[in-house]
């Protein structure tokens, strides 16, 4: 049970940085310098690999580590980027010099980029040495050169020897695959089609790095029907929330609630349709079609119905004929 434990401290947040994007389109200030930058390969599979960069006090283990889970992950879903991992240690020393590279290269990449900006930034590599946890930064707008995944790796909650550590690395690679597949650099219209609420892309990554991890050799049969039994513990957790339906729930103290149902939400997509269904063909006509109406062509339905389906049919069943939906290994 203590994977559960674990996961719990580190999903909350796992996507501090996702955030992030939100909070920059926010400000208005940025409105007027907004430059359109040349059509480029988002969202294109590519042959490139990610560069890793690791504070000195990272080993050679846990950088090999990171590497191995990637691969399973680009394997499965498909090799997308520009992708950086960056690994941090335990040492706050380390992350602050760490940090320093971080930035010099993110305005080698984007030079309108106030690097002041960039080494004051909330939630930087010293506090991920002292906080542990993990983390996507989407970097596609309007203001800055670069487009880009940064995947962000510390030392705890988990720590790599922590089995929790290669289903986080999943968690966060299916977030690559998720944006990946939305073009738009307007973040607006990146927003509407990822949907601002965690449900639908916590949940979602949450489930596929779950699903992925449990059909990997050496784990063992029940584990996907195990952590999935322990996502449940969030259900008496929504009823008591204020809110009826984990559509509803922002990033913040509830969070939770929306990453393990959420999770269930797409457990019970995916049996209503197919595998395929949900991570190739909605990802694949959504920058056409936008969220809806790729929704409703992909799973035969409009998300308002499937979310009330979910929650006024599916959530009222018994654990066993939840757990009914899950597939066997
Ligand atoms: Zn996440």
């Amino acid at each position: 049970m203590s994977i559960h434990k674990t996961s719990f401290t580190t999903q909350i947040q796992k996507c501090i940085f996702t955030l992030t994007p939100f909070l920059l389109a926010c400000q208005p200030q940025e409105e007027k310098t907004k430059t359109t930058y040349p059509e480029d390969n988002w969202g294109e599979v590519t042959e490139a690999l990610p560069n890793y960069y690791a504070a000195s006090d990272v080993t050679k283990k846990h950088l090999e580590l990171t590497k191995e889970w990637y691969e399973i992950a680009a394997n499965e879903w498909g090799n997308f980027g520009p992708l950086e991992f960056w690994i941090v240690g335990k040492s706050e020393e380390s992350a602050a010099d760490l940090d320093e590279k971080y930035c010099n290269l993110r305005k080698s990449l984007s030079p309108n980029l106030e690097i002041r900006y960039c080494l004051d930034r909330d939630h930087d590599f010293t506090t991920y040495a002292r906080e542990g946890n993990a983390g996507l930064n989407l970097r596609r707008n309007n203001h800055e050169e670069w487009s880009g995944f940064i995947v962000t790796m510390a030392s705890k909650n988990p720590s790599p020897d922590e089995d929790d550590y290669k289903v986080v690395m999943l968690h966060e690679y299916f977030h690559v695959y998720q944006h990946a597949h939305i073009y738009t650099r307007d973040e607006s219209k990146r927003e509407e089609l990822a949907k601002k609420n965690p449900w639908w892309l916590e949940g979602g990554a949450e489930y596929m790095a779950q699903l992925l991890y449990s059909r990997q050799e050496g784990v063992r049969d029940d584990y996907l029907q195990e952590v999935m039994k322990g996502k449940l513990r969030s259900l008496p957790m929504l009823a008591k929330s204020g809110v009826n339906r984990i559509d509803e729930i922002s990033y913040g103290p509830r969070a939770m609630i929306a990453y393990d149902l959420g999770a269930w939400f797409i457990a019970y997509l995916i049996d209503k349709t197919s595998e395929e269904a949900y991570r190739d063909h909605f990802f694949d006509d959504l920058n056409d079609l936008d969220f809806e109406g790729s929704f409703v062509k992909n799973f035969g339905s409009s998300s308002e119905s499937m979310l009330k389906d979910f929650h006024n049919n599916f959530l009222k069943l018994s654990i066993q004929e939840k757990m009914l939906i899950l597939p066997k290994k």
